[in-house]
């Protein structure tokens, strides 16, 4: 109770704080806005010029060309330098694994380190920064794959009430983890994802949804961090077990493989999204097409990795076989491409990598994708992987009003959904806007 009271102080002051750097609008239900794009590509396989989107509300009303279907007393907002796209979707992230860079606030330490000293109430609180920078980035939904102490409920939850700024979020508690999972200084398993053998997996996962989790993750092969090994941890029985109970909640599951043993037991099993999953044989990447499997390669993490191993803490040494393995990530993507295996766009991001949400599409496009097709994981795609088809994904009736208006042609070069993020809104409300030439 006494935690309770504190999270909520912090949370207060949270907004407060943050309403001098990016206005957080709160439009009432019958708000009604009207948005003008140059182009707009609106995920449903139409190129616009010259659209108008009718907001109400959290809600697109409508989309047409025609200025007299805008309501009297709409507000205009022009965004005709700008092509808009759907609110974005990332369908790997760790929200509450934020670390700050920002000398004396607090102290800046290797982020390993700073992640273990902080109790949970603070690392929530510091996460808004994380969240900021996800939305700034057009991203305005996740789906979080792992996280301490139901931290990530509690974030879905404030995001929710609008008491913290942030894209919505579908979560998973505590991913489910073998017991010898290596130990990492700082970064050990947290003890309750722990499960091993069928029973105590059953026990897991419907701990995962007593708690108020949207869908399940386990980690069914090692790699992790610096360390890209890819043994298989979990066997197909307690994998199936996963699937199986997940499905019967009405939950979905993705499950972490790093090696392609994992892979192959994950996807005969069932899963709905394979995680990371390097060197997969090609009967495994033809099941995936068989039973439409999503791919979340996740390539772009180690490049992260690789950029910050020193803030992070990584001990020198771990450099060639990640890249290695980013190049071996790679070449998987590319052949599951050409299978015709759908993707989703999941960048992984934890610690400072907040922001960096998109790069994937770039990797994505190195992998043989068009830039629509990688645009595609990260909207229709990801939006079916939720099963939030029908909201989410796309710039038409009935869905939520996500849009993101970037400069340039994002179907020429996919650099500019990447870099050219100009403003924001997720569900109706303004989150991130520098149409004039200033931070809103
Ligand atoms: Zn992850």
């Amino acid at each position: 109770m006494k935690r309770m009271k504190i999270l909520a102080a912090v949370v207060v002051l949270g907004v407060w704080c943050a309403s001098g750097i990016w206005a957080q609008e709160k439009p009432g239900a019958k708000t009604v806005r009207a948005l003008r794009f140059g182009k707009l590509w609106d995920g449903k396989g139409k190129l616009w010029t010259n659209a108008i989107v009718i907001v109400e509300g959290d809600r697109i009303r409508n989309v047409t060309t025609d200025a007299s279907a805008i309501p009297a007393g709409a507000e205009t907002i022009d965004l005709s330098k700008c092509t808009g796209l759907p609110g974005l979707i990332d369908v790997h992230t760790h929200m509450t694994i934020y670390t700050d860079e920002t000398p004396g606030e607090p102290p800046f330490e290797p982020m390993l380190k700073q992640l273990t000293n902080n109790p949970p109430a603070v690392e929530v609180f510091l996460a808004r920064k994380g969240a900021m920078r996800t939305l700034e980035a057009g991203v305005t939904t996740v789906r979080d794959l792992g996280a301490d102490q139901y931290m990530d409920i509690a974030m879905r939850d404030l995001i929710n009430r609008g008491e913290m700024i942030g894209p919505r979020m579908f979560v998973v508690g505590y991913g489910l983890y073998i017991t010898n999972t290596p130990y990492k200084p700082g970064m050990n398993p947290p003890a309750g994802g722990i499960a091993d053998g069928v029973p105590e997996v059953l026990r897991a996962v419907r701990q995962q949804v007593a708690a108020g989790a949207d869908l399940i993750k386990m980690y069914a092969s090692t790699g992790t961090d610096d360390d890209v090994t890819g043994f298989q941890t979990y066997s197909y029985e307690e994998i199936k077990a996963a699937v199986d109970a997940a499905h019967k909640f009405g939950k979905k599951i993705a499950i972490h493989s790093y090696g392609p043993d994992g892979a192959r037991d994950a996807v005969r099993a069932g899963t709905d999204s394979l995680e990371h999953a390097t060197d997969m044989d090609d009967a495994t990447i033809q099941e995936m097409v068989k039973r439409g499997t999503f791919y979340v390669p996740t390539i772009d993490h180690n490049r992260y990795y690789l950029d910050n191993w020193q803030k992070i803490g990584y001990a020198n040494g771990f450099q060639e076989k990640t890249k290695a393995f980013i190049e071996r990530n790679l070449e998987t993507a590319r052949k599951a491409h050409k299978a015709g295996v759908k993707f989703a766009m999941g960048s992984d991001a934890i610690y400072t990598m907040f922001g960096q949400n998109t790069r994937e599409l770039g990797w994505f496009v190195k992998a043989g994708m068009t830039p629509e097709q990688a645009l595609r994981t990260a909207t229709t795609n990801a939006a079916e992987l939720l099963g939030k088809e029908k909201e989410l994904g796309a710039v038409a009736p009935g869905y939520f009003a996500d849009l993101v208006a970037v400069e340039g042609d994002p179907l020429a070069d996919i650099r500019v959904a990447i870099n050219n993020v100009r403003w924001v809104m997720k569900a109706g409300a303004v989150v991130a806007d520098k149409t004039k030439g200033q931070v809103r």
